[in-house]
């Protein structure tokens, strides 16, 4: 399908008018857009304004309330339980990073238990705001049944939600930040590839009746197929332990359609955030670091032209290559977004409306 470039800028700009027009403050619009257009601009396009029309879907049904702000409901000093009030995540997850971060910085290593926040988008960029005030850190994430999408190993339908995992750490010449679903890929790149019409490879999803295909159709069709767990037993057993941790120990519910949040997209996360002066020698981490990064990429190419790269190298590669050259938004993702722009009464340039 026809795909046209746009500057980060204009998106940003498109994004947050129609956030406005649905109910939220400009400080609001701006955090939900920017955080949509950064993930577009990582190469994460499952995560970027594609998911726009959900959001305003989700903001008119009263799923989601426009201007929330996270809220400490249980502070033990190094551990923060905090209350999302089904905010936009986007807001939600930056208040409750600052509020991490703050602590990780007085204790030397602190926790966040969040629940019920709207969806928290790109998981990486709740380890980049962290990476940036100096800290390392990891999180666990679940949705607390609307997310369920995920078979369990040996098993043919679903029963857990993706379940991202995030880990982050600062690093002199550009920090390293990885970010996986637990599922073996995430299910708006499903979206993404039925939007253009394509394929997806071999050994990625289940059709309703169990079996493998590649259809993407077929995994959206009644009976709903199924994606399976990254890397078989394992990636199963973390999304299981990011039911345990993100859910069961947050408050905010393990996936289960009997969940009383079920009928919604709530977004569960476990933070985890660690100061490296607090260890020891803040100096001898940083180049402890830039050693074990000069190792690992030093390992020979495995095949010719290859390259070794670290956890967040390619997000930034494409950040560069599409601050410059623009991110491509394909025909039906530009149908949908000018659609959810009528719906709240807002108008869109011409090449959205082609
Ligand atoms: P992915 O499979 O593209 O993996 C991305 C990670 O792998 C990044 O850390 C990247 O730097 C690293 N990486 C990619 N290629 C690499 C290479 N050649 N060498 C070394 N490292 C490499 O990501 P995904 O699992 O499809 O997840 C996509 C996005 O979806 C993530 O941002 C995630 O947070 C998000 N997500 C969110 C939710 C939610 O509930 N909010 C659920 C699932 C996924």
């Amino acid at each position: 399908m026809t795909s046209r470039n746009f500057a980060a800028s204009d998106l940003t700009r498109i994004a947050g008018a129609i956030f406005s027009a649905a109910g939220s403050q400009p400080a609001e619009a701006q955090m939900v857009a920017d955080h949509l257009v950064q993930a577009n601009l990582a190469g994460h396009d499952s995560h970027g304004v594609m998911r726009i029309a959900k959001y305003v879907d989700w903001v008119l049904a009263g799923e989601v309330l426009a201007n929330r702000h996270a809220t400490v409901v249980t502070d033990k000093g190094g551990l923060l339980v905090i209350d999302g009030g089904f905010g936009y995540g986007q807001v939600i997850g930056w208040e409750a990073m600052g509020l991490l971060g703050a602590r990780a910085k007085r204790h030397g290593f602190a926790c966040a238990a969040l629940r019920n926040a709207g969806h928290l988008g790109r998981i990486g960029a709740w380890a980049e705001q962290l990476a940036a005030d100096g800290l390392a850190s990891v999180h666990f994430v679940n949705t607390s049944g609307y997310g369920i999408l995920v078979a369990p190993h040996g098993g043919s339908d679903r029963r857990l939600s993706a379940n991202p995992i995030a880990a982050g750490v600062p690093m002199t010449g550009g920090d390293v930040i990885l970010d996986i679903a637990t599922s073996v890929i995430a299910e708006g790149k499903i979206q993404v590839t039925r939007n253009k019409g394509e394929a997806l490879p071999e050994g990625l999803i289940l059709d309703g009746a169990g079996k493998p295909t590649t259809d993407p159709a077929r995994f959206y069709a009644p009976p709903p197929g199924a994606i399976l767990p990254f890397g078989g037993h394992k990636g199963f057993g973390l999304s299981f332990f990011c039911e345990v941790l993100a859910g069961a120990l947050t408050g905010g519910g393990s996936s289960h359609p009997d969940n009383p949040t079920a009928k919604r997209l709530v977004n569960n996360m476990l933070s985890l955030a660690f100061d490296p002066a607090a260890f020891g020698s803040a100096e001898a981490f940083a180049t402890d670091l830039v050693r074990l990064a000069d190792w690992t990429k030093g390992s020979p190419p495995g095949e010719a032209g290859g390259e070794v790269l670290l956890p967040g190298e390619p997000e930034r590669r494409t950040r560069a290559a599409r601050l410059r050259d623009g991110i491509p938004l394909d025909k039906e993702t530009r149908r949908q977004i000018a659609a959810a722009a009528k719906r709240v009464g807002g108008t869109l340039p011409p090449e959205f409306r082609e």
